[in-house]
């Protein structure tokens, strides 16, 4: 038996397990890149078939049919044909196409016994042999007319569903290609949105480091403000702590404030009180004021005419004045001396010096039985009285030296009695403790600006020069003086440094010159003991273009050694020679002073290179004035009183009255 099996289309359009066609193979979706191409495989047409199936031999049927364009591959239909093994009588084995519904069933039959062969004689059966076949022959024929026609038949049908299935398959190709445009129309969106979708993802990448990056920012700040969070919530418990305490404190305070309302009230009260007694003693007061001023007024009047007194009676004396300054303890004096007991102040213009000492011979006024003294100058300076305060009172005759006069300053008394310190000052001076000779030169200068204003004009010359032993040493020459000196009739003397002074710093550059050169020689009294007379003389010229008026005055500032005496210094040798030459001046300068005063004939000057070398500034034309300095040490008391007592002699002297050299 064989079957003819209808062509069945491998792939189809309509079948449920039809494939897809790879429309886009260069699409990146997954899915359709899978996806096979379409094929379309057609029936054949049944006519072509039947037409075929006649050509073809009935037991080896075999149909192939080739489309036109599209390589549609049928599959074969399977005709299954069963050979029929066939006698060489030419009884072939008859083949019978069933039809089964439509399909085409090619049935073979097997044919009936074969006939046996005819000898060659036997015609007329051979002839009905032939007959029967040919009626077999044309049984089949009209079977196989049958066949044709019922395959014409559907093939008419076939074609016509063919058509069918071409307009169908024209309009699914249709679809299709519309389908292939809307799905490539898809990739472009896809590859669009996948573009799309690979900026946001790396703008959402970058914006999530941004945002990450921020995050740890913030998280660090976070951490930091909750750390200060954490502090100020500390504070603020602290804070709250200050504040109950404060609150505390303020009801307290305010229960104080209440207590002290009510003491200002009362104070107020006793205010109120006061005032009217303050009023009261106002007035009072005003009337006493009145009565002070009037009385000062009276005082005023009193002091002029004393010193209008006090003048007459100085140049009546002469012009010679005694100034006595008591220097104070030094530091270590006062560890072994204690206080100054001995020496009292008194008198109204502080001008008497008492000093207790017994067993003492009294040149001075014996106050009490014999243990006190009383020393009568022209002012007493205590230890406590300043340079400023010494100097006011020789301001004066600093001015003199200005109007024309020649002035004599002295500094006398024993070795460490205070003479350098009077006028020259300390080592290291300051304004406070200057000496009379840097004062004095100040002042100068200070009044040679202010005369300029009336027409004066000056020139200043200053020499520095000390006496030792009797020699003249120029202090403003560096090194050893080689040069002789020597003094001439009017004072002046030979090789002498005379500089030409403008300002008051160049005189103090002279004067640290000179205390530089100054001998200085230990001795038992005072260990920077001064064994020379030391002389500054500054010589003032001075001229006014209004008036044409000249003026020469001198003003001389002497510091003079040590007036100790012999026995208490433990002089010997070198130092014996220098206290007899130093004594001896000292003396003559005394007796020079006393001949002034007694009006002698003969004035002893050129006695002693100190009292030549003032002889001009001494006596007629002259001021004098002498500081008897004076050791506030108890032990020093013998020396003291000769010092004092010689200071006396000269203030007791009236050597005339001084005139202005003016021409
Ligand atoms: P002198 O020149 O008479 O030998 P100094 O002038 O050298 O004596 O004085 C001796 C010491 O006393 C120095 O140390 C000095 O500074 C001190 N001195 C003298 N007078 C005074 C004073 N008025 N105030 C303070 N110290 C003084
Ligand atoms: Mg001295």
């Amino acid at each position: 038996m064989s079957s003819i099996g209808r062509p069945q289309p491998t792939t189809g359009i309509h079948g449920s397990s039809a494939p897809v066609a790879k429309v886009c193979p260069t699409s990146k979706l997954p899915i359709m890149s899978k996806l096979p191409k379409p094929q379309f495989k057609r029936q054949l047409p049944e006519n072509s078939q039947s037409n075929a199936a006649k050509k073809t031999k009935v037991n080896a049927p075999e149909v192939k049919k080739c489309f036109p364009k599209k390589s549609v591959e049928l599959r074969k239909p399977k005709i299954v044909a069963k050979k029929q093994s066939t006698k060489r009588t030419g009884c072939a084995a008859s083949t019978k196409i069933s039809k089964t519904g439509n399909r085409p069933v090619a049935v073979t039959k097997k044919s009936v016994t074969a006939p046996k062969k005819r000898p060659a004689w036997d015609l007329k059966g051979r002839l009905s042999d032939m007959e029967k076949l040919m009626e077999m022959r044309e049984m089949t024929n009209h079977s196989l007319q049958r066949n044709l026609n019922e395959n014409n038949q559907q093939t008419e049908r076939l074609d016509m569903k063919n058509v069918c299935l071409q307009k169908s398959v024209a309009q699914k190709d249709q679809i299709l290609s519309e389908n292939c445009q809307t799905i490539s129309q898809l990739q472009r969106n896809i590859r669009d949105f996948e573009y799309e979708v690979a900026t946001m993802k790396r703008r959402h990448q970058c914006e999530t480091e941004d945002l990450e990056a921020r995050n740890s920012s913030l998280e660090l700040k976070k951490k930091s403000l909750e750390g200060e969070i954490e502090v100020l919530h500390k504070e603020c418990i602290g804070l709250k702590c200050n504040i109950a305490q404060m609150k505390s404190d303020q009801v307290g305070m305010e229960a104080e404030v209440a207590s002290i309302k009510g003491l200002l009230e009362k104070s107020q009260q006793t205010c109120t009180h006061q005032e009217e007694i303050i009023a009261s003693l106002h007035a009072k007061i005003a009337t006493h004021l009145d009565t002070i001023k009037v009385n000062e007024s009276n005082l005023q009047e009193a002091e002029s005419v004393r010193r209008k007194l006090h003048n007459t009676v100085q140049e009546l004396k002469g012009n010679i004045r005694v100034f006595c300054r008591v220097r104070p303890l030094l530091h270590e004096e006062k560890e072994t001396c204690g206080e100054i007991n001995h020496l009292h102040f008194t008198g109204i213009d502080c001008n008497v010096l008492e000093m207790d000492k017994v067993d003492e011979s009294c040149v001075g006024h014996r106050k009490s039985s014999g243990s006190k003294y009383s020393f009568d100058f022209d002012r007493v300076f205590s230890p406590d009285s300043s340079q400023v305060e010494v100097f006011e009172e020789i301001s004066q005759m600093v001015q003199s030296a200005l109007d024309g006069y020649n002035v004599c300053i002295f500094a006398y008394g024993q070795t460490g009695s205070g003479k350098t310190y009077t006028m020259e000052g300390p080592n290291n001076p300051n304004e406070e403790t200057m000496g009379m000779i840097p004062r004095a030169v100040a002042q100068i200068f200070k009044c040679v600006d202010e005369l300029e204003a009336n027409g004066w004009t000056y020139t200043m010359q200053a020499s520095f020069l000390e006496i030792y032993n009797e020699m003249i040493r120029d202090l403003l020459v560096s090194g050893e003086d080689k040069l002789k000196h020597e003094i001439k009739t009017d004072s002046q003397v030979t090789n002498l440094t005379l500089v030409d002074v403008t300002s008051q710093n160049e005189v103090k550059k002279l004067l640290e010159k000179a205390s530089c050169n100054r001998s200085v020689a230990a001795t038992d009294c005072n260990e920077r003991s001064s064994r020379s007379h030391s002389v500054f003389r500054l010589k003032l010229n001075g001229s006014n273009e209004l008036t044409s008026q000249v003026c020469e005055g001198t003003l001389n500032l002497i510091d003079l050694a040590g007036s100790e005496r012999l026995t208490s210094s433990g002089s010997s040798g070198d130092r014996l020679r220098e206290t007899k030459n130093i004594n001896k001046s000292l003396s003559n300068l005394g007796n020079v002073i006393m001949s002034l005063g007694n009006k002698g004939s003969h004035i002893p000057y050129r006695n002693s290179k100190l009292t030549y070398l003032l002889q001009s500034s001494l006596g007629g034309n002259s001021k004098t004035l002498m500081f008897v300095n004076i050791s506030p040490k108890e032990e020093n008391i013998s020396e003291s009183l000769c010092s004092l007592r010689f200071a006396t002699k000269v203030n007791q002297c009236n050597i005339g009255t001084a005139q202005k050299k003016m021409k």
